[in-house]
């Protein structure tokens, strides 16, 4: 189909600095998920005495230069992931060592990072799963440890560190069962020493500096290159069924039924990732869902709707976008019995969580209202001569499911249960082939157009 083409090649074409602009407006919630990182390590005991002697091991190789490992024998064809399960941290405020145990062969390169200062260790294609996580915990020179995905192929292993250190020896070694351990000694150095390793070791490694600046946002899940990720939120569900219509329809059991189906349509448009919030009849708080899609890093998020009115002869489609003051009294009572869902399942607000989404989207929510407002204009755009559409049918409300400053989201009513004819639109199969259809071309030109 021709949309399909344009969608793929325009959005690979242009990822990059959609990318970039979205590092931008994600930096303050990335802070704050490094400082949630940061604290969780904070409380560790300390080893025992006789543990922190250390045997310094002395390497030929270059301090900061790469390490391969001797070929294992046993591995034929293609690397394949190495497994990390074993890691230590041992040492105190003048000298530490880092020991990491791998079933198979790695290359690793490691270097140092400033602001704030940072031993890394880049590794080709490692899982980690530590069988004893606690034993990483941060001490002495170290003030935390993390891990993760980089990139397709690369991992890494970050030491933040308190004071500015200096490699003093790195070695990576078969062991006798076959399997492999790297240990990575380093002692506490001044400042200025400190400055000259990172400005010598950018001579000696090239390209250190080219994967600091990469940063390292490790402990989020690690996004697919040349990927968007759009996250499906079918609205209500369990204890929250949401409206009814006339003819017995359930708004929660529509809203599910439909969101399957443009699933499966998004999947095959193109470069697209697509999450749904629930895929069971279960309950979701209304903070739950936007967590699912910032945590999912999604580009674009879609709640589904098909509520009722009092006005019964109200039919057609309609798209709303976050704005502190209703569009309307209409989209206001909307937004107010949407927002109610938590409150049929019992759970309070929670307003301290509502000043914080309050701040972050003042720092960042001017560039995603941007897109999430080009994005209901693109749905009413396909939609017009399409799908029925309600009169005004881009609204403003205060809908708490439109919330994260980060991703671009709008909530779609589909039609209204409380009109006969959209419920039987709404129950008919032709008619969600039709609107699968229409919101997949929606969604298709929403990426291809807004990073030109
Ligand atoms: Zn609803």
């Amino acid at each position: 189909m021709e949309f399909r083409c344009l969608v793929s090649k325009r959005v690979v074409r242009r990822l990059k600095i959609l990318r970039q602009l979205r590092t931008l407006t994600g930096i303050a919630v990335i802070a704050l998920a490094n400082c949630v990182a940061a604290t969780q390590d904070v409380a560790f005991s300390r080893q025992k005495k006789s543990e922190t002697a250390i045997e310094v091991v002395k390497d030929k190789a270059s301090l900061t230069g790469s390490i391969s490992a001797e070929p294992q024998q046993n591995i034929t064809g293609g690397q394949r992931t190495a497994i990390a399960y074993g890691g230590r941290l041992l040492g105190d405020g003048q000298s530490a060592r880092l020991m990491v145990e791998l079933d198979g062969r790695v290359d690793i390169q490691s270097f140092y990072m400033d602001n704030p200062p940072r031993l890394v260790i880049d590794m080709s294609k490692t899982a980690f799963n530590f069988q004893e996580p606690d034993n990483l915990k941060p001490r002495g020179l170290v003030g935390e440890v993390r891990y993760g995905t980089m990139a397709r192929g690369q991992s890494r292993i970050v030491i933040s560190l308190v004071n500015p250190v200096k490699i003093i020896g790195q070695q990576l070694r078969q062991t006798e069962q076959g399997r492999y351990k790297f240990t990575l000694d380093f002692e506490k150095t001044e400042t200025v020493e400190f400055s000259n390793q990172i400005a010598k070791q950018g001579d000696n490694i090239g390209n250190a500096n080219k994967v600091a600046v990469k940063g390292d946002r490790l402990l989020r899940a690690a996004k697919r290159e040349g990927r968007m990720t759009i996250v499906l939120d079918p609205g209500h569900g369990g204890i929250d069924s949401g409206a009814k219509g006339r003819h017995g329809s359930v708004e929660k059991d529509i809203t599910l039924e439909i969101a399957q189906k443009l699933e499966k349509a998004i999947t095959s448009a193109g470069p697209f990732d697509v999450y749904l919030t629930r895929r069971g009849d279960h309950f979701l708080s209304l903070k739950e869902r936007v967590k699912i899609a910032t945590r999912k890093q999604a580009d674009l998020f879609i709640s589904i709707h098909a509520d009722t009115l009092r006005q019964k002869q109200v039919r057609g489609a309609a798209v709303y976008t976050l704005s502190r003051k209703a569009s309307d009294e209409f989209a206001r009572k909307l937004a107010n019995s949407e927002n109610r869902a938590d409150l049929t399942a019992g759970l309070a607000n929670d307003d301290v969580h509502d000043k914080i989404v309050d701040i972050l989207a003042d720092l960042a929510a001017r560039e995603t209202k941007k897109f999430s407002v080009q994005f209901a204009r693109q749905i009413v755009d396909v939609f017009r001569d399409n799908i029925g559409l309600i009169k005004n049918p881009h609204r403003n409300a205060a809908f708490e499911v439109l919330k994260d400053p980060i991703v671009p989201s709008v909530l779609l009513e589909l039609g209204f249960l409380s009109n006969l004819e959209d419920e039987k639109l709404l129950e008919s199969e032709k008619w969600r082939e039709k609107l699968t259809y229409h919101l997949t071309e929606a969604v298709g030109l929403f990426f291809a157009g807004r990073i030109q």
